[in-house]
């Protein structure tokens, strides 16, 4: 039988572990922060935004939103970063992707304190990540990350192929499933748009994390028997209903699921995951910054 992984269960269970940590540092007179600033009319981006707001509501979290116009200047997305970063009610700092095109992306993520960066891209987190000394873990692989441990899924000594190569979900997840410990000690394969022969590289994974942002690229026919799936793609596509789209992931859910272990779907596999662990960073920076102590599974 086929584990269909619940991502929601999983998000509940981490975050009611976030609660405890936002009353500790509550009680110790600490708010944890967040700091959310977009800079698109983008429909998706607002979307998630707004998820991340309304989960800081849920916890406790004191989440504030800054809308810079994208017909801004740069300097005004750099000036509203630094007076964030000069804020000690704000621990966490997140700038939703993409920026315009007239603002350099690498730019402002360098422009983020690094003990802020919550989502872990700045350069100096990046390092730390790599060098196996992470200070805030990037939210989507670190969600995979926990998925496994929840569901008891082995990663040591395994073969793991990760389909994609960002900055934001193909690197980091690599990298931690090659870190010594728990949910790391894996071989990593990372392939992307110029690998030959994708399907004889997944054929191999025990654990195939598929982040390439293709729809349903990945069919049951690419997929090992038993193997652990791990869907992040979130793509929409065309449908007939009310919306006139649906989402699905990387993976053709149903052939996949005849040959998977255990799979995550899409909606409700990793993306409540992604939501989790950035409330996690939140709580993290907040201790951190604050110097009091919390007790984080
Ligand atoms: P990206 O576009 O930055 O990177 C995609 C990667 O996939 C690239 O490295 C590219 O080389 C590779 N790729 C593209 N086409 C390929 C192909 N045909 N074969 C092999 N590799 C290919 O995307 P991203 O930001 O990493 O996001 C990937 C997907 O994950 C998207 O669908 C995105 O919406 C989704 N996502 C989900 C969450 C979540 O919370 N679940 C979080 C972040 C991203």
């Amino acid at each position: 039988m086929t584990t269909i992984i619940d991502g929601n269960e999983i998000a509940d269970s981490i975050q009611t572990d976030v609660r405890a940590s936002v009353e500790t540092l509550t009680d110790a007179g600490v708010r944890p922060g967040l700091a959310t600033v977009l800079m698109s009319e983008d429909g998706a981006s607002e979307t998630y935004v707004s998820m991340k707001q309304r989960a800081c509501e849920e916890l406790g979290i004191e989440g504030s939103h800054h809308e810079i116009s994208p017909d801004a200047s740069a300097d005004a997305l750099f000036d509203r970063i630094d007076e964030l970063n000069a804020d000690p009610s704000v621990h966490g700092i997140l700038v939703q992707m993409p920026v315009p095109d007239h603002v350099e992306k690498r730019a402002v993520l360098e422009r983020i304190d690094p003990v802020k960066d919550v989502d872990g891209f700045h350069p100096e987190n990046v390092g730390r990540l790599v060098a196996g000394n992470a200070r805030y873990k990037p939210c989507t692989p670190h969600g995979v990350q926990k998925i496994l441990a929840a569901e008891g899924i082995e990663t040591s000594g395994k073969d793991a192929v990760v389909v994609g190569r960002s900055d934001i979900v193909g690197k980091p997840m690599a990298n931690l499933l090659i870190q010594y410990g728990e949910g790391g000690n894996a071989t990593a394969t990372v392939c992307h748009s110029r690998t030959e022969d994708l399907a004889e590289k997944t054929r191999q994974a025990d654990l195939l994390v598929a982040a390439a942002g293709v729809p349903e690229m990945i069919d049951g026919d690419m997929i090992k028997e038993g193997a652990t799936v791990v869907d992040v793609g979130i793509n929409r596509v065309d449908a007939d209903n009310e919306k006139g789209y649906e989402l699905v992931g990387d993976v053709e859910f149903e052939s996949a699921k005849e040959r998977a272990g255990a799979i995550t779907p899409v909606p409700g596999g990793v993306g409540p995951l992604t939501i989790a662990m950035l409330m996690y960073n939140t709580v993290e920076a907040a201790s951190l910054q604050s110097d009091v102590p919390i007790d984080l599974p």
